[in-house]
Protein backbone atom coordinates (compact mmCIF):
# COMPACT_ATOMS: atom_id res chain seq x y z
CA UNK A 1 0.00 0.00 0.00
CA UNK A 2 2.78 2.40 0.61
CA UNK A 3 4.38 1.74 -2.81
CA UNK A 4 1.18 2.58 -4.53
CA UNK A 5 0.54 5.60 -2.46
CA UNK A 6 4.38 6.83 -3.58
CA UNK A 7 3.58 6.27 -7.40
CA UNK A 8 0.64 7.74 -7.03
CA UNK A 9 2.07 10.99 -5.40
CA UNK A 10 5.13 11.16 -7.62
CA UNK A 11 7.94 13.85 -5.95
CA UNK A 12 5.32 13.60 -2.84
CA UNK A 13 7.59 14.10 0.47
CA UNK A 14 8.32 11.37 2.73
CA UNK A 15 6.59 13.76 5.16
CA UNK A 16 3.62 14.30 3.10
CA UNK A 17 3.00 10.51 2.77
CA UNK A 18 3.47 9.71 6.15
CA UNK A 19 0.74 12.28 7.01
CA UNK A 20 -1.65 10.71 4.33
CA UNK A 21 -0.64 7.41 5.89
CA UNK A 22 -1.74 8.76 8.95
CA UNK A 23 -5.14 9.30 7.62
CA UNK A 24 -5.36 5.65 6.08
CA UNK A 25 -4.67 4.14 9.33
CA UNK A 26 -8.03 5.53 10.52
CA UNK A 27 -9.56 3.29 8.10
CA UNK A 28 -11.61 0.54 10.34
CA UNK A 29 -9.15 -2.14 11.45
CA UNK A 30 -9.61 -5.06 8.73
CA UNK A 31 -10.10 -9.13 9.78
CA UNK A 32 -6.92 -10.65 10.53
CA UNK A 33 -7.32 -12.66 7.17
CA UNK A 34 -7.59 -9.86 4.91
CA UNK A 35 -5.19 -8.50 5.55
CA UNK A 36 -3.01 -11.24 4.35
CA UNK A 37 -5.73 -11.48 1.01
CA UNK A 38 -6.76 -7.95 0.15
CA UNK A 39 -9.05 -9.40 -2.67
CA UNK A 40 -11.46 -11.39 0.11
CA UNK A 41 -14.68 -9.93 0.32
CA UNK A 42 -17.80 -10.34 2.29
CA UNK A 43 -19.98 -13.26 0.49
CA UNK A 44 -23.14 -11.96 2.57
CA UNK A 45 -23.95 -8.61 4.44
CA UNK A 46 -27.03 -9.36 6.35
CA UNK A 47 -29.28 -7.11 8.27
CA UNK A 48 -30.71 -8.64 11.80
CA UNK A 49 -33.73 -6.51 13.05
CA UNK A 50 -35.45 -7.15 16.23
CA UNK A 51 -38.21 -6.40 18.42
CA UNK A 52 -39.55 -4.02 16.22
CA UNK A 53 -43.09 -4.13 18.22
CA UNK A 54 -44.80 -2.51 15.03
CA UNK A 55 -48.15 -0.66 16.01
CA UNK A 56 -49.81 2.74 14.97
CA UNK A 57 -48.94 4.63 17.54
CA UNK A 58 -45.91 7.01 18.53
CA UNK A 59 -45.39 7.52 14.66
CA UNK A 60 -43.91 3.89 14.64
CA UNK A 61 -45.30 2.99 11.10
CA UNK A 62 -43.46 6.04 9.45
CA UNK A 63 -40.37 5.73 11.60
CA UNK A 64 -40.16 1.78 10.61
CA UNK A 65 -40.94 3.14 6.91
CA UNK A 66 -37.58 5.20 7.65
CA UNK A 67 -35.24 2.35 8.98
CA UNK A 68 -36.23 -0.20 6.26
CA UNK A 69 -34.71 2.82 3.68
CA UNK A 70 -32.20 2.89 5.76
CA UNK A 71 -31.62 -0.91 5.75
CA UNK A 72 -31.83 -1.07 2.20
CA UNK A 73 -29.36 1.69 1.64
CA UNK A 74 -26.91 -0.26 2.90
CA UNK A 75 -27.33 -2.87 0.39
CA UNK A 76 -27.81 -6.19 2.03
CA UNK A 77 -28.59 -9.23 0.68
CA UNK A 78 -30.75 -10.69 3.42
CA UNK A 79 -33.04 -9.62 6.40
CA UNK A 80 -32.90 -11.85 9.76
CA UNK A 81 -36.07 -11.02 11.54
CA UNK A 82 -35.60 -11.46 15.34
CA UNK A 83 -39.12 -11.26 16.39
CA UNK A 84 -41.49 -9.54 18.81
CA UNK A 85 -42.36 -8.53 14.91
CA UNK A 86 -45.63 -6.78 16.18
CA UNK A 87 -46.76 -4.71 19.01
CA UNK A 88 -47.96 -7.54 21.15
CA UNK A 89 -50.53 -10.38 20.96
CA UNK A 90 -50.76 -11.73 24.40
CA UNK A 91 -53.64 -10.96 25.87
CA UNK A 92 -55.36 -9.19 22.53
CA UNK A 93 -58.68 -10.14 20.73
CA UNK A 94 -58.57 -11.44 16.95
CA UNK A 95 -59.85 -7.96 15.91
CA UNK A 96 -56.54 -6.22 17.34
CA UNK A 97 -54.33 -9.02 16.40
CA UNK A 98 -55.48 -8.72 13.00
CA UNK A 99 -55.13 -5.05 12.79
CA UNK A 100 -51.55 -5.56 14.09
CA UNK A 101 -50.84 -7.51 11.36
CA UNK A 102 -52.57 -6.18 8.73
CA UNK A 103 -50.00 -3.17 9.28
CA UNK A 104 -47.17 -5.29 9.19
CA UNK A 105 -47.66 -6.77 5.89
CA UNK A 106 -49.12 -3.42 4.17
CA UNK A 107 -45.60 -1.69 5.19
CA UNK A 108 -43.13 -4.50 4.15
CA UNK A 109 -45.04 -4.66 0.88
CA UNK A 110 -44.73 -1.28 0.29
CA UNK A 111 -41.36 -0.60 1.92
CA UNK A 112 -38.96 -3.81 1.65
CA UNK A 113 -37.66 -5.55 -1.77
CA UNK A 114 -35.72 -7.87 0.44
CA UNK A 115 -36.16 -11.66 1.75
CA UNK A 116 -36.59 -11.81 5.36
CA UNK A 117 -36.62 -14.76 7.23
CA UNK A 118 -37.68 -14.70 10.45
CA UNK A 119 -38.73 -16.58 14.25
CA UNK A 120 -40.94 -15.46 16.88
CA UNK A 121 -40.69 -13.69 19.61
CA UNK A 122 -42.85 -13.67 22.79
CA UNK A 123 -45.32 -10.83 21.60
CA UNK A 124 -45.88 -13.09 18.62
CA UNK A 125 -47.45 -15.57 20.63
CA UNK A 126 -51.34 -15.98 21.30
CA UNK A 127 -51.53 -16.59 24.97
CA UNK A 128 -54.83 -15.92 26.10
CA UNK A 129 -56.43 -18.24 28.28
CA UNK A 130 -59.97 -17.27 27.07
CA UNK A 131 -58.86 -18.17 23.48
CA UNK A 132 -57.73 -21.46 24.05
CA UNK A 133 -59.91 -23.52 22.21
CA UNK A 134 -59.72 -21.58 18.58
CA UNK A 135 -57.44 -23.09 16.40
CA UNK A 136 -54.96 -20.21 16.06
CA UNK A 137 -54.22 -20.17 19.86
CA UNK A 138 -50.25 -19.81 20.32
CA UNK A 139 -47.86 -20.13 17.24
CA UNK A 140 -50.10 -20.87 14.73
CA UNK A 141 -51.78 -17.22 13.78
CA UNK A 142 -48.13 -15.77 13.70
CA UNK A 143 -46.67 -18.65 11.46
CA UNK A 144 -48.86 -18.78 8.88
CA UNK A 145 -48.94 -14.65 8.22
CA UNK A 146 -45.31 -15.15 7.76
CA UNK A 147 -45.57 -18.39 6.16
CA UNK A 148 -43.36 -20.94 8.37
CA UNK A 149 -44.75 -24.45 8.67
CA UNK A 150 -42.11 -25.16 11.54
CA UNK A 151 -40.89 -22.80 14.26
CA UNK A 152 -37.84 -23.99 13.90
CA UNK A 153 -35.79 -24.43 10.53
CA UNK A 154 -32.48 -24.04 8.83
CA UNK A 155 -31.24 -22.94 5.41
CA UNK A 156 -28.36 -22.13 3.50
CA UNK A 157 -26.86 -19.05 1.45
CA UNK A 158 -23.66 -18.17 -0.04
CA UNK A 159 -21.83 -20.64 1.86
CA UNK A 160 -22.75 -20.26 5.35
CA UNK A 161 -25.75 -21.99 6.90
CA UNK A 162 -28.17 -20.38 8.95
CA UNK A 163 -29.99 -21.92 11.78
CA UNK A 164 -33.30 -20.53 13.11
CA UNK A 165 -34.76 -21.23 16.84
CA UNK A 166 -37.89 -20.96 18.48
CA UNK A 167 -36.66 -19.70 21.61
CA UNK A 168 -40.33 -19.19 23.41
CA UNK A 169 -41.84 -21.87 24.84
CA UNK A 170 -44.87 -21.89 28.06
CA UNK A 171 -43.09 -22.23 31.55
CA UNK A 172 -43.50 -25.18 33.76
CA UNK A 173 -46.54 -23.98 35.13
CA UNK A 174 -48.07 -23.08 31.95
CA UNK A 175 -48.38 -19.36 32.94
CA UNK A 176 -45.95 -17.43 31.24
CA UNK A 177 -42.63 -17.94 29.00
CA UNK A 178 -39.56 -18.94 29.50
CA UNK A 179 -36.35 -19.40 26.92
CA UNK A 180 -35.73 -22.50 26.31
CA UNK A 181 -35.56 -24.68 23.44
CA UNK A 182 -37.60 -28.29 24.53
CA UNK A 183 -36.38 -31.69 23.99
CA UNK A 184 -37.72 -32.34 19.92
CA UNK A 185 -36.20 -28.95 19.06
CA UNK A 186 -32.63 -29.64 20.91
CA UNK A 187 -32.20 -33.28 19.21
CA UNK A 188 -33.23 -31.39 16.32
CA UNK A 189 -30.49 -28.96 16.89
CA UNK A 190 -27.75 -31.70 17.43
CA UNK A 191 -28.91 -33.65 14.33
CA UNK A 192 -28.85 -30.19 12.15
CA UNK A 193 -24.94 -29.57 13.95
CA UNK A 194 -24.12 -33.24 13.03
CA UNK A 195 -25.19 -33.41 9.49
CA UNK A 196 -23.47 -29.82 8.68
CA UNK A 197 -20.27 -29.96 7.29
CA UNK A 198 -17.69 -28.90 9.45
CA UNK A 199 -16.24 -26.40 6.83
CA UNK A 200 -19.85 -24.77 6.51
CA UNK A 201 -20.18 -21.69 9.02
CA UNK A 202 -22.86 -21.49 10.99
CA UNK A 203 -24.72 -18.53 12.11
CA UNK A 204 -27.52 -18.65 15.01
CA UNK A 205 -30.56 -16.69 15.21
CA UNK A 206 -32.88 -16.77 18.85
CA UNK A 207 -35.53 -14.57 19.74
CA UNK A 208 -34.31 -14.38 23.55
CA UNK A 209 -30.41 -14.62 24.11
CA UNK A 210 -29.39 -18.22 24.43
CA UNK A 211 -26.57 -16.30 26.77
CA UNK A 212 -26.21 -12.51 28.06
CA UNK A 213 -24.76 -10.36 31.26
CA UNK A 214 -27.06 -7.74 29.95
CA UNK A 215 -29.86 -8.67 32.73
CA UNK A 216 -26.94 -8.12 34.99
CA UNK A 217 -27.30 -4.13 34.30
CA UNK A 218 -30.18 -3.93 37.38
CA UNK A 219 -30.87 -1.02 39.51
CA UNK A 220 -30.67 -1.47 43.34
CA UNK A 221 -28.68 -4.37 43.45
CA UNK A 222 -28.30 -5.31 47.28
CA UNK A 223 -26.23 -8.73 47.07
CA UNK A 224 -27.75 -10.86 44.50
CA UNK A 225 -28.64 -10.70 40.95
CA UNK A 226 -32.10 -11.99 39.85
CA UNK A 227 -32.63 -13.70 36.50
CA UNK A 228 -35.98 -14.70 35.24
CA UNK A 229 -35.93 -17.30 32.77
CA UNK A 230 -38.16 -15.51 30.25
CA UNK A 231 -34.80 -13.15 30.05
CA UNK A 232 -32.00 -15.71 28.70
CA UNK A 233 -32.14 -19.16 27.88
CA UNK A 234 -32.86 -21.72 30.35
CA UNK A 235 -31.21 -24.30 28.47
CA UNK A 236 -28.06 -22.45 28.11
CA UNK A 237 -25.21 -25.02 29.46
CA UNK A 238 -26.68 -27.63 27.25
CA UNK A 239 -26.94 -25.15 23.97
CA UNK A 240 -23.47 -24.08 24.83
CA UNK A 241 -21.66 -27.34 25.65
CA UNK A 242 -23.80 -28.51 21.99
CA UNK A 243 -21.67 -25.78 20.08
CA UNK A 244 -18.43 -27.06 21.89
CA UNK A 245 -18.41 -29.62 19.72
CA UNK A 246 -19.18 -27.80 16.65
CA UNK A 247 -15.97 -24.80 16.09
CA UNK A 248 -18.50 -23.66 12.97
CA UNK A 249 -20.83 -22.34 15.17
CA UNK A 250 -19.45 -18.55 14.62
CA UNK A 251 -22.31 -16.22 15.39
CA UNK A 252 -25.39 -16.28 17.82
CA UNK A 253 -27.98 -13.45 17.16
CA UNK A 254 -30.66 -12.19 19.47
CA UNK A 255 -32.95 -9.73 20.30
CA UNK A 256 -35.73 -9.58 23.34
CA UNK A 257 -33.40 -7.31 25.44
CA UNK A 258 -33.31 -4.37 23.22
CA UNK A 259 -30.11 -3.45 24.62
CA UNK A 260 -27.20 -3.83 22.22
CA UNK A 261 -24.52 -6.39 23.25
CA UNK A 262 -21.63 -8.23 22.06
CA UNK A 263 -19.84 -11.27 23.97
CA UNK A 264 -17.43 -14.58 22.79
CA UNK A 265 -17.74 -17.19 24.85
CA UNK A 266 -15.81 -20.47 23.63
CA UNK A 267 -15.15 -18.64 20.37
CA UNK A 268 -19.13 -18.39 19.91
CA UNK A 269 -19.85 -14.49 19.51
CA UNK A 270 -23.13 -13.86 20.84
CA UNK A 271 -24.68 -10.52 19.76
CA UNK A 272 -28.09 -8.96 21.04
CA UNK A 273 -28.86 -6.42 18.52
CA UNK A 274 -30.87 -4.05 20.39
CA UNK A 275 -34.28 -2.66 19.49
CA UNK A 276 -35.84 -1.53 16.15
CA UNK A 277 -38.60 0.21 18.12
CA UNK A 278 -35.76 1.20 21.33
CA UNK A 279 -38.07 1.38 24.10
CA UNK A 280 -41.09 0.35 22.26
CA UNK A 281 -40.82 3.89 20.20
CA UNK A 282 -40.54 6.26 23.09
CA UNK A 283 -37.03 6.62 22.66
CA UNK A 284 -33.27 4.92 24.02
CA UNK A 285 -33.04 1.88 26.08
CA UNK A 286 -31.01 2.63 28.78
CA UNK A 287 -28.04 3.65 26.31
CA UNK A 288 -29.35 1.78 23.24
CA UNK A 289 -30.65 3.97 20.60
CA UNK A 290 -33.39 2.19 17.82
CA UNK A 291 -31.07 0.49 15.17
CA UNK A 292 -30.43 -2.79 13.93
CA UNK A 293 -27.21 -5.37 13.38
CA UNK A 294 -25.68 -5.13 10.07
CA UNK A 295 -23.22 -8.02 9.46
CA UNK A 296 -20.74 -9.00 7.28
CA UNK A 297 -20.19 -12.74 6.65
CA UNK A 298 -16.68 -14.10 5.01
CA UNK A 299 -16.14 -17.30 3.24
CA UNK A 300 -13.75 -18.49 6.04
CA UNK A 301 -16.22 -17.97 8.39
CA UNK A 302 -15.26 -14.51 9.89
CA UNK A 303 -17.52 -11.88 10.21
CA UNK A 304 -17.40 -7.81 10.94
CA UNK A 305 -20.53 -6.84 12.15
CA UNK A 306 -21.67 -3.08 13.77
CA UNK A 307 -25.00 -1.82 15.58
CA UNK A 308 -26.34 0.79 13.34
CA UNK A 309 -28.88 3.61 14.01
CA UNK A 310 -30.80 4.83 11.35
ZN1 LIG B 1 -39.23 -10.42 23.38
Amino acid sequence: MTAVLYDLAGTMKRRTLLKNMGGLLALPALPAFLKDNPEAAPVLRVAHLTDVHLKDKFGAPDRFRRCLHHVQSQKPDMILNGGDIVFDMNKENLDAINTQWNLWHSVIRAECSLPMHYTLGNHDVWWNEDDKGQALYGKKFSMDQIGLATPYYSFERAGWKFIILDSVHLDIDNTWYIGKLGEEQMSWLEKELNSTSSTTPVCVMTHIPILTATNLIEDDIVNKWVMLGGDMHTDTSKIINLFYQYPSVKLCLSGHIHLREKLVYNNVTYICDGAVSGAWWEGNSRQTAPGYGLIDLYADGSFTEKYVTY
